[in-house]
């Protein structure tokens, strides 16, 4: 369905409504005759004629995708009845505008084609494949951290609570404590337990939600700063909430499992978190036929479930790659030599292309969608400092923090090599969509998380056992690989040039235990 994909769009957003499907209808065009030959949802009204006269409705008016696209964005959803049951596609059609009771269809499809297009373009820009899956369902439905105002409230608080109030924090560990502090407020205000604080030791990291211990990690380096730009003051608001994001989405899974007839203990083992985390799920479960259910079903499925694996093995890459990176650049910086520069383009490329895969997870994806909401309260940075001029940081200078970070010949480099990688990726992403593949992989996997969670359970095994095989059994559906393949791919085109396919040639050890912890890995400008 890549193919499709890549040509499906065809129109610029169009609104979908009835008397656009009037027109449609009356066209008699090809999308409209294979929906009724196929889905038999929707009766043409044999009365009417298609007409020859007249403005003609263009083709293009049908909405982002294209025929193919149309097939394959309702296979999407026929073929996974249990995740999309009816009372799940109504309450997708009502919050696109449709009439409830349509079922799945190709005006539905072109509507969530249309709105990933138009509310779904901010970074990261969603797929337009019509298929609302673990990516597009927070989108639409959000709740919680990501719901209207909630982040920029947030921003507004540190802003006045900590930007202002820097020098009088005066201590990384005092800023750490009150941003913390801020960010437990929405957090508690929508259910989930508070996070305690620590600084993030790895450094590739900004931050950090430590799930095991359910406590934010924060680089102390953004927090020793004598001062905040406002994008260095937006990019900390922004790292604080993409964590509490990660936080949120970390309870809701235990909730789901919860829902799902989970013991606390059988949870906190699952899931790795705490004990008193895991009974305050178990105390307030999730149902998983609800909309929220099914979006912690599509993160749980990546952390936890099918998705597992390939997530290790991207969390490794990123982390390989970075490092890699890192070494390029020092060993170019000492020797400036061609092959050190080729050497430094090749790294750069490579870690661009972890990177795109790291954020396309859907866990990632979303908490970078959320992050932004957060920075958008914050309008400026800290006030210039007086006396001299502290360091490390750019204090009291605006809109220079990023300046020195990336130094100008990887910049450029990176530039150079982006066509690179993005045509090397589209070759890599089309064989990785082929639904063989995609069925293979979600097999193994399949089979990684059963034995996992067999030998992770001890005093609930036998109910875990059965809940995650039922789980697991319905990620693992050929259908639901492929979506998550035509996702990947889809998010790649849209990524303008960036990659999101992992390199698994050069992961260094074996995958360690599932459901590693989540970061907020720095762009790669931002590389210490
Ligand atoms: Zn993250």
């Amino acid at each position: 369905m890549l193919g499709s994909t890549a040509s499906g769009i065809v129109a610029p957003p169009t609104a979908v409504d009835s008397s656009w499907r009037d027109l449609q209808e009356l066209a008699g065009n090809r999308a409209v005759t294979w929906l009724v030959e196929t889905t038999l949802q929707r009766q043409p009204d044999d009365d009417v004629a298609p007409s020859i006269d007249g403005p003609a409705p263009p083709e293009a008016a049908t909405g982002p995708l294209d025929d193919a696209g149309v097939r394959g964005a309702i296979r999407f959803y026929t073929s996974q009845p249990s995740s999309y049951p009816p009372a799940i596609i109504a309450q997708l059609r009502s919050s696109l505008e449709l009439g409830s009771d349509g079922g799945v269809d190709a005006e539905l499809v072109q509507a969530v084609a249309t709105w990933q297009q138009t509310k779904g373009a901010n970074d990261p820009a969603l797929a337009v494949d019509g298929k609302a899956g673990p990516r597009t369902l927070p989108r639409i439905f959000h709740k919680g951290l990501n719901a209207p105002g909630e982040g920029e409230a947030f921003g507004e608080a540190v802003q006045g609570g900590v930007v202002d109030e820097w020098a009088t924090l005066a201590t990384p560990e005092a800023r750490l404590a009150k941003l913390v502090e801020l960010v437990n407020v929405p957090l508690t205000a929508h259910g989930v337990p508070p996070v305690t604080n620590a600084f993030d030791t790895d450094a590739n990291n900004s931050g950090s939600f430590d799930f095991p211990t359910w406590r934010m990690l924060v680089g102390k380096t953004p927090l020793s700063a004598g001062g905040l730009s406002t994008a260095a003051a937006k990019d900390l608001t922004d790292t604080i909430y993409h964590e509490a994001r990660h936080t949120e989405q970390w309870f809701r899974m235990a909730q789901l499992r919860a829902g799902q007839g989970l013991s606390a203990s059988g949870i906190a083992a699952e899931l790795g978190i705490p004990a008193t985390i895991a009974k305050q799920a178990k105390a307030s479960p999730l149902d998983a036929k609800s909309m929220q259910g099914l979006i912690a079903q599509g993160w749980w499925n990546s952390v936890y479930g099918a998705g597992a694996a390939p997530r290790n093995a991207t969390l490794t890459e990123i982390g390989n790659a970075s490092t890699a990176l890192k070494k390029a650049r020092a060993a170019f910086s000492k020797s400036p030599t061609p092959a050190n520069q080729a050497a430094l383009a090749k790294a750069t490329a490579r870690r661009d292309k972890a990177f795109a895969a790291y954020r396309n997870l859907p866990e990632e994806n979303d908490a970078w969608a959320t992050g932004p909401e957060a920075a958008a309260g914050v309008t400026h940075g800290t006030a210039p400092a007086p006396g001299p001029a502290p360091a490390p940081g750019p204090a009291g200078v605006t809109e220079t923090g990023d300046a020195t970070a990336g130094s100008a010949p990887e910049a450029k480099v990176a530039e150079e090599t982006a066509g690179e990688t993005a045509e090397d990726t589209a070759g890599a992403t089309e064989s990785a969509a082929e639904e063989e593949t995609a069925g293979e992989t979600a097999g193994e996997a399949a089979e990684d998380t059963a034995g996992a969670t067999e030998s992770a359970i001890e005093e609930t095994a036998g109910e875990t056992a059965e809940d995650t095989a039922g789980a697991t059994e319905s990620a693992a559906e050929e259908e639901t690989a492929g979506e998550t393949a035509e996702d990947t791919a889809g998010a790649t085109e849209s990524a303008a040039g960036d990659a999101p396919v992992v390199e698994t040639d050069e992961i260094a050890g074996g995958p360690p235990a599932a459901g590693r912890p989540s970061h907020e890995i720095l762009p790669e400008d931002d590389l210490p």
